[in-house]
């Protein structure tokens, strides 16, 4: 029996381990995940570890001492499939139970795969573990032209990595733009237009029907309007599905992930969720339930699940921010502008370096800002305290924007 069982060695459990051991928690601890590998950071993932420019040991959480050292039990490559919720128990796949005091399920997402025909084919993969990547590098000297399917962050990224090792990439995107769900259009714009300027393919408004194969590879990908395109691998960003059949299945309330309160539990008694698989009321999205993609979030849910397993219960408001690099730009977003009703360009697209301001009702709830921290920073208070600004000023970029802090 543990005091604390974590199921799942991403950011997330990762982080409520140190939080909980930076706090003077004194139980015992168990970490527990399916991986192999000592927790590690999956942002690189799809960046300079893909390009080979990251090494993996530059990746790891924390040094691999650190866990024994500090009295954490990390149970790697083993998976849990059951909880009894009643019985404070958990089953492992491999066989094994394990009992827990309170229990962490911080066990992330799997990417969400394509329903076509083909969608299983060797060369088809997709970018969420070290292996992951390791499989697919492997596989790249046999592959000079990549189609990646999804225009999101992960495609985007993967094809800047593949472009940048000299491939011919095509990006499909399903919407008339990428970025779309995350993203304003002039941040799409500006993606797009940088990755065509660098060889890439974008796609849009186009619909995989099917992959096709030659003797089980992956040969080409055929679109709806009848289109094929060659190529010789498939990359797969189209999203994640949350981790969480087992919790579900002990009785867990939630529909898409498990909803969690302000102090991260459950539905069921003594267990918490956190990171990509917790569903949550989030105030930077007006109460809406929501699920957050991102290590901030991630490591901001393990710092309150910690707080209230020591007796110090906070309810978790942290302004959300996520960062990507694609090529020479650093795209900083904090504040959600999902359901913003105007947007605010602030500097010159075409000089690298500029910002998109969000407005609802005449208050800031979020920025983008590219290849520009001054204005990441001083917009952070501006989103956190939900200004009301003069958009006029606001588009100009010589007016700093902490002199519109009212
Ligand atoms: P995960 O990190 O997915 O960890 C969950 C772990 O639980 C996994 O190891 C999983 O295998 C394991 N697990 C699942 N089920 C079980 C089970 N039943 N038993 C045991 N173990 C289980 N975020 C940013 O903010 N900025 C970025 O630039 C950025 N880039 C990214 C690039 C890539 C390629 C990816 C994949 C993600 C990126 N993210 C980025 C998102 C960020 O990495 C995630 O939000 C974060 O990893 C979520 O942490 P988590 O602990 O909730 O889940």
């Amino acid at each position: 029996r543990h005091d604390v069982v974590i199921v799942g060695t991403g950011h997330a459990g990762a982080q409520a381990a140190i939080a909980l051991r930076q706090r003077k928690f004194e139980g015992t601890i168990a970490l527990i995940g399916d991986e192999r590998d000592p927790p590690y950071e999956r942002p690189p993932l799809s960046k300079d570890y893909l390009t080979g420019e990251k090494p993996f040991d530059r990746m790891l959480i924390r040094p691999e001492r650190f866990w024994d050292e500090r009295g954490i039990t990390l149970l790697l490559g083993r998976r849990v499939a059951a909880v009894d919720a009643q019985e404070h128990r958990l089953t492992l796949a491999e066989g094994g139970v394990m009992e827990y005091g309170a229990l962490i399920w911080a066990a992330g997402a799997t990417p969400r795969r394509l329903a076509c025909p083909g969608h299983d084919l060797s060369g088809v993969h997709s970018i969420r573990t070290r292996a992951d990547v390791d499989r697919l590098v492997m596989e790249l000297p046999a592959a000079s032209r990549i189609v990646v399917v999804g225009g999101g962050y992960i495609g985007l990224e993967a094809a800047a990595a593949l472009a940048k090792l000299g491939k011919r990439v095509v990006i499909l995107e399903a919407q008339d733009r990428v970025l779309s769900r995350v993203a304003g259009e002039p941040i799409s714009r500006f993606f797009e237009a940088e990755h065509r300027a660098r060889g890439t393919e974008i796609r849009l408004s186009a619909t995989v029907a099917g992959l096709e194969q030659a003797r089980g590879a992956v040969r080409g990908v055929r679109l709806a309007d009848g289109r094929l395109i060659d190529c010789e691998m498939v990359i797969v960003g189209i999203g994640i599905v949350p981790a969480v059949a087992p919790l579900r299945a002990a009785g867990a309330v939630g529909e898409n992930g498990v909803m969690v309160d302000a102090h991260c539990r459950t539905s069921l008694p003594d267990i918490f969720a956190i990171g990509d698989c917790a569903a949550h009321r989030n105030i930077y999205a007006d109460g809406a339930v929501i699920r957050l993609e991102s290590v901030q979030n991630a490591s901001d849910q393990a710092a309150t699940v910690a707080k209230a397993l020591t007796g110090a219960a906070e309810p978790y408001d942290a302004v959300p921010w996520f960062w990507s690099n694609q090529f020479d730009f650093k795209l900083q977003t904090v504040g959600l502008s999902v359901g913003h009703d105007q947007a605010v360009l602030r500097g010159d697209p075409s000089t690298g370096a500029f910002t998109v301001v969000y407005l609802k009702r005449g208050r800031v709830i979020a920025l983008d800002c590219v290849n520009n921290v001054k204005d990441y920073i001083q917009g952070r208070s501006l989103v956190e305290s939900r200004a009301e600004v003069d958009p006029g000023p606001l588009s100009d970029m010589r007016t700093a924007l902490k002199e519109l802090f009212p």
